[in-house]
């Protein structure tokens, strides 16, 4: 379905990013990969689809480095056709206590690197008359936790950036949409997980129950499978008029 589009999946080194890479890469999308720590494993496993697959280590906190990623894209592939805004971290403290160098980044990484990645590649889809942009947001662009304040700021931000990109090209073939997942055991929850355990005294399967059970009603893990399957929907021809939505996938999370 896919054949002969280039997705730019940012953060797809790791957990939910190499998900959605894999499922695009699947239905024959070639792939810029981003992201830090080990790149050759999971290019090997996105390459083993029978798809182009470059690499680009762009820092997403460095406005300067992004648009040199989108320079490279479209020097090696033409142009990105999908571009996946998915780098993010996270940072667990009270208001009183967050380190103001974790808000900053939060903020960059996760919410001003989809600007300026969406900036950067608008111009292209707009001439082809074909993009989908997803930004992946969280059930936290929905709903708070505390002890998250940058992270819940960010992706409140990334969903309203995800509207105002849908109306902007609303009558053009170019589509914006968020997703929104509840816990997905990636490494960035495992930390969350690992914290747990040392502060309760728990086995890493009671601490993950634990998280589990507080928030999401499924009591499961969404699984970055899951995510990449949504992701592919958003690129099918079903997903021409989805514009603007925030989806969550989240086991009930925020239906409560
Ligand atoms: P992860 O830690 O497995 O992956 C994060 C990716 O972002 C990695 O590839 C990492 O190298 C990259 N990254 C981090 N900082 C970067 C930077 N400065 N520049 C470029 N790349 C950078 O985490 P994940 O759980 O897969 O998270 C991916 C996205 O999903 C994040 O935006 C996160 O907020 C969101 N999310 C995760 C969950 C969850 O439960 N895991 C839930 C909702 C939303």
């Amino acid at each position: 379905m896919l054949k002969g589009k280039t997705a730019l999946v940012t953060g797809s080194t790791s957990g939910i990013g190499l998900g959605i890479a894999k499922a695009l890469a699947a239905q024959g999308a070639n792939i810029l990969m981003n992201g830090f720590g080990d790149v050759e494993s999971p290019k090997a496993e996105i390459a083993a689809l029978g798809v182009q697959v470059a690499y680009h280590g762009a820092d997403m906190s460095r406005p300067n480095e992004i648009a040199d990623m989108l320079s490279y894209a479209a020097e090696r592939f033409g142009r990105v056709d999908i571009l996946v805004n998915n780098a993010g971290i996270q940072h667990v403290a009270r208001i009183e206590n967050f380190p103001v160098e974790r808000w900053d980044a939060i903020i960059a990484i996760n919410m001003s690197s989809a600007f300026h990645a969406t900036r950067l590649a608008l111009p292209a889809m707009q001439a082809a008359g074909w993009g989908r942009i997803i930004n992946v947001a969280s059930v936290h662009g929905l709903v708070a936790s505390a002890e998250k304040s940058a992270y819940v700021t960010a992706k409140h931000g990334v969903i309203g950036l995800t509207k105002v990109t849908a109306l902007e090209n609303a009558t053009t073939g170019v589509t914006c949409n968020a997703i929104c997942p509840g816990w997905v055991l990636t490494p960035l929850v495992q930390k969350q997980v690992d914290a747990k355990a040392a502060a309760l005294g728990l086995t890493n399967d009671e601490a993950k129950k634990l998280l589990l059970g507080e928030k999401e009603p499924s009591l499961q893990f969404t699984t970055p499978e899951e995510l990449g399957a949504l992701a592919v929907f958003f690129c099918s021809p079903a997903g021409n008029n989805v514009r603007g939505v925030a989806w969550n996938m989240d086991g009930g999370w925020t239906a409560q």
